[in-house]
């Protein structure tokens, strides 16, 4: 393979496809399909959620290049930005209150270069102001990067101004907890750099897809709005009750979620607020006895880290999938160490699954028996 037959592949429409590293006509279909659903001009496929985001950002940076980054990040990508970029590349990161948008702004120096959040953040279900974020890095001159894992079609950060949109579609979109997957979604001229062939990171590193993953997850996308609306639409009922019966749960679908009226107005229509919730047992003990009980005694769900799953996915987020976060680093993200996880599936009837929990929570005196639950009114 020299060169010169390499430089006849490039470009988004091709003829011909020389060797999939590079493109393949399976995986560059998936990536029209999730730029489609994500608004943005291109997009490409990788090997995994946290390819993308490292791609992405190798691509963005170059050494000793600054990040903003919310402190409150799925735990690969937290020591992707605190640990390993700094010690491999001289890419430093300053994390911030995402929801502060002064400590935002003043984070920013003149080596900043990206801007990085999610745009609901785990496990705490932070929401984030994405045109405000957006607002203040672009007037810096910064590419703001958005990971929108926990809420694909509920939410659209591209069509609000971010640049670049990063998905593990090993999570909802793939729905099935088998695939490890993710996809880079942003404008074509950036797309064709982490392909180029002397500079591209994703070209370079390789971590692009499979084309047998690709033909998987394209078969799945026209499912995804079903399910996800199937997901928040459980979560919503579960978190009303849960709550009704004095538990302290975290959902942004709740009047008392200080994000609340700021999903509202950024949501797309009838998707609700997301599929995760998040209980405060405020003890790792009593966390792991709800998860124990649901799982092996009323077969409730499944104690896993994943999220997205058509099964309920219980995880407790401190000591599993943020373990990555030192306890202080934990306590300043809002993880409290009984924060019980909930990834809502949709297997079963709601009041089948609802009855469950609730008889769960009666048998280990999280609730008092013969209390009563309040819906939504
Ligand atoms: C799982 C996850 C990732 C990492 O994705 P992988 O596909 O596991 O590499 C990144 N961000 C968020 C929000 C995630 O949930």
């Amino acid at each position: 393979m020299n060169s010169a037959s390499m430089e006849v592949s490039k470009g988004a429409d091709r003829d011909f496809y020389i060797y999939s590293r590079h493109f393949n006509p399976t995986v560059l279909n998936l990536g029209r399909q999730i730029a489609a659903m994500e608004g943005t001009e291109a997009a490409y496929c990788t090997a995994s959620g946290m390819s993308a985001i490292a791609s992405v950002l190798l691509q963005l940076c170059s050494s000793g290049d600054h990040i903003v980054a919310s402190s409150c990040l799925y735990g690969g990508t937290h020591a992707l930005l605190s640990h390993f970029f700094l010690r491999a590349c001289s890419i430093s990161t300053t994390f911030v209150d995402i929801d502060d948008l002064q400590s935002v702004q003043s984070a920013i120096t003149g080596s900043t270069k990206v801007l990085y959040f999610e745009a609901m953040s785990n496990p705490t279900l932070t929401v984030a102001d994405i045109p405000a974020l957006v607002q203040i890095g672009h007037e810096n001159g910064l590419t703001v990067v958005v990971d929108n894992t926990f809420s694909p079609l509920l939410l659209s950060p591209a069509r609000m101004g971010a640049d670049v949109v990063v998905h593990s579609v090993s999570k909802y979109i793939s729905g099935q907890s088998d695939i490890i997957a993710g996809a880079v979604c942003a404008p074509a001229r950036l797309v064709s750099e982490m392909m180029g062939l002397q500079q591209g990171s994703l070209m370079l590193l390789g971590p692009t897809m499979c084309p047998t993953v690709a033909f998987n997850i394209s078969g799945r996308l026209p499912h995804l709005a079903l399910r996800m609306r199937e997901h928040c639409h459980r979560a919503l009922i579960f978190a009303t009750r849960m709550q009704s019966l004095g538990l302290k749960v975290i959902y942004p679908g709740l009047d008392d979620h200080p994000q609340h009226r700021l999903l509202k107005s950024m949501a797309n229509e009838g998707y609700g607020f997301g599929g995760i919730v998040s209980v405060d047992l405020e003890t790792t003990a009593k966390a792991n006895k709800l998860m124990h009980h649901l799982q092996n005694l009323s077969r409730f769900g499944l104690m896993a880290v994943s999220l997205g799953y058509y099964e309920t996915l219980m995880s407790c987020s401190g000591s599993s999938t943020s373990s990555e976060m030192t306890k202080e680093e934990q306590q300043s993200a809002g993880i409290s160490p009984g924060l019980l996880r909930m990834s809502v599936g949709y297997t079963g009837s709601v009041e089948q699954r609802w009855r469950q929990l609730f008889d769960a929570l009666v048998a280990l005196n999280l609730v008092a028996e013969g209390s009563h639950w309040k819906d939504r009114e």
